[in-house]
């Protein structure tokens, strides 16, 4: 998960909420508006797609704009919110709202991934029409917006399901946590095709810093330590780089900070 700082809500936006919301409540006096009777929020997706680094808020990589999506957080037009809620009724008044939108590419927010989930947590209420976000729902899906994914996901080196021997990097709950979990496998995180970019992330980006570091370590050479870790930093934890959580894990795995200690020296993620 990325964290995003999505800025001032593009004019375009609010000018498609002044068009189609009332749309949408003359539609919602009858019955649920439909997803294709949604429209207009698209051109969030393109402020959306620079405020995020390029990156769907998901999964992280960079993505080509123009074949994914502007995604809603809570989905317009029905909702899955099992366990907390039975309701299956959508946002679609939150439907060109800006803290709802999100740039996903098409893997992470279309079925089988999230589509129209947005599991809610134990003595959950859902929203009802018109009422803003968060009322009484407890949500199991971390808002990249306002939450810090890697303080709720933790990546860890782990076997490849289907053989014995290979190694691949898997994002985990962070010490079990329900809502990290459910982010994860809402959004499929752990798809096998993920697990491989994950696992080229760590061989092609983190292990030449980790490299350079420990050799500068192994030397006692305290500019060429310092060099090496702030080089490391700045090239994997900056926030405009894709895997900033997996690269912090895997730095600490190589390089954890006990290593580092004697130098005055620790990881730590930049500011958002
Ligand atoms: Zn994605």
């Amino acid at each position: 998960l990325i964290f995003v700082t999505r800025g001032p809500e593009p004019a375009a936006l609010a000018s498609a909420r002044a068009t189609e919301l009332p749309k949408a409540r003359r539609i919602a006096k009858r019955r649920p508006p439909r997803s294709d009777e949604i429209t207009g929020y698209e051109v969030a997706r393109d402020h959306l797609w620079r405020a995020q680094h390029y990156k769907c808020a998901y999964c992280e990589p960079p993505e080509q704009k123009d074949r994914n999506d502007a995604e809603h957080h809570r989905p317009k037009a029905e909702a899955n919110r099992s366990p907390g809620s039975a309701a299956t009724h959508g946002y679609w008044w939150l439907a060109w709202t800006w803290e709802n939108l999100l740039f996903a590419c098409r893997n992470c927010n279309q079925p089988p991934a999230k589509g129209v989930q947005f599991p809610l947590g134990p003595k959950s209420r859902a929203l009802q029409p018109e009422q803003d976000p968060p009322g009484r729902e407890r949500p199991l899906l971390l808002d990249p917006a306002t939450e810090n994914g890697v303080r709720f996901i933790e990546y860890k080196l782990a076997t490849r399901p289907g053989t014995p021997t290979a190694q691949v990097w898997r994002p985990v709950a962070r010490r079990g946590d329900l809502r990290g979990d459910t982010t994860i496998r809402v959004c499929k995180l752990d798809r096998p095709g993920l697990l491989d970019v994950y696992t080229q992330h760590v061989n092609a980006n983190v292990w030449p810093r980790v490299d350079d570091l420990q050799k500068a370590l192994g030397a006692a050479d305290r500019t060429a330590i310092e060099v090496a870790f702030e080089r490391a930093r700045r090239e994997l934890l900056y926030p405009a780089q894709s895997f900033v959580g997996l690269s912090f894990d895997a730095l600490r795995h190589f390089v954890p900070d006990a290593r580092l200690a004697p130098w005055g020296l620790r990881w730590k993620l930049f500011k958002p």
